[in-house]
């Protein structure tokens, strides 16, 4: 199934079937926007008023609930054969080979708890943290995907965050990996997620970041704009700035990102494609990128300023960790900031 014809049925004529249009800027609420480009007919704007860049009109929630549970997994593939733990690769390759250390991270941040994992995907990052620390629930409405959480890992995985309301306590950790870009309220999304933690608690989002080289390279053509999955483009700042009207305070941040982006850049510098159309001719870079198996594993720089593991940070020479978190600097400056990773806690007072 090729991408347009997933987002066909979306579309009466140029009309969208379930659209939800954003009256104002969900980060600062200007209602001033100027459109940048036009993707799959789709019209991507951004905010005159603090430079936030989204999808207006999007899907509403329920063109996205139709969406989502369609056949858009496939979108990524080259054919309808491969198992579900492929088609759902976009989850596992966020992390792909970064995985242990992202999770040695999430530990440092939070020991043991209470976890929940918003748009857990096949659940390899629940899986990742031990039972015996953590009580594990994942929230993730594809169902094929959430079956698949429940069979392979016996994780708890809710449908909807409903589900959770009044369940008692709240949680220690809350982690929303590559969702907050896709979700039709990303206000309400981030009050959802305040509401979640514990008064102690630790948001943890992850999100493309739009501040980083890959859009000031590739423009339109940057991977992050795939609508109608991708609505919110935010950089560090607009997603504190979101944080902040949800009651939450930043704690750290960082970036991960991959040469491969420049390979990308390079070898379609001239052309004018749709990143993710079947038919482009950058899909063979695009496989390079989303997926290691045709080109080996994408070795991420680790996330430059989030603190250490707690027991690795213990081991290392203090001058050792300044050198390795200068390296990652370094290496983050030059590699693309294709990915953020932002730590939320509740505001004071
Ligand atoms: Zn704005």
């Amino acid at each position: 199934m090729l991408l347009s014809d997933a987002v066909k049925p979306l579309f009466a004529g140029t009309e969208l079937r379930y659209p939800q249009f954003l009256p104002q800027c969900p980060v600062c609420t200007a209602t001033a926007s100027k459109e940048l480009f036009v993707l799959r007919g789709f019209s991507h704007r951004q905010c005159r008023g603090c430079g936030f860049i989204f999808v207006n009109p999007r899907l509403s929630d329920e063109g996205a609930r139709i969406y989502y549970n369609s056949e858009y997994y496939r979108q990524y593939c080259d054919n309808n054969e491969r198992p579900i733990n492929e088609v759902f690769g976009p989850y596992c390759r966020t992390f792909g080979p970064g995985l242990p250390d992202f999770v040695d991270r999430l530990r440092a941040l939070c020991p043991r708890g209470r976890v929940v994992d918003v748009g857990c995907g096949l659940g390899a990052l629940l899986a990742s943290l031990p039972a015996t620390d953590f009580e594990r629930v994942g929230v993730e409405y594809n169902e094929a995907a959430a079956r698949f959480a429940r069979e392979h890992f016996g994780l708890r995985i809710v449908p909807d965050l409903a589900d959770l309301r009044g369940a008692g306590t709240g949680f220690d950790l809350v982690t929303a990996i590559e969702v907050i870009e896709h979700v039709a309220d990303p206000l309400a999304c981030m009050q959802d997620l305040a509401q979640l933690l514990l008064p102690t608690g630790v948001l943890v989002v992850t999100t493309p970041n739009i501040g980083g080289l890959d859009y000031h390279l590739h423009g339109r053509q940057c991977a992050h704009f795939c609508a109608p999955s991708h609505v919110n483009f935010f950089t560090v700042e607009t997603l504190t700035r979101l944080a902040a009207r949800a009651g939450l305070q930043r704690q750290d941040y960082g970036y991960r990102g991959g040469v491969v982006s420049y390979v990308h850049w390079w070898r379609t510098r001239r052309a004018d494609v749709d990143f993710w159309s079947p038919e482009a001719p950058t899909r063979n870079s695009a496989n390079l990128v989303y997926r290691p198996r045709h080109g080996g594993p994408v070795i991420l720089p680790a996330p430059q300023s989030l603190a250490p593991a707690a027991t690795a940070g213990a081991a290392r020479a203090p001058r050792l960790a300044f050198l390795r978190g200068l390296a990652n600097r370094l290496l983050n400056g030059l590699f693309a900031q294709t990915q953020m990773i932002v730590v939320f806690r509740r505001a004071a007072g």
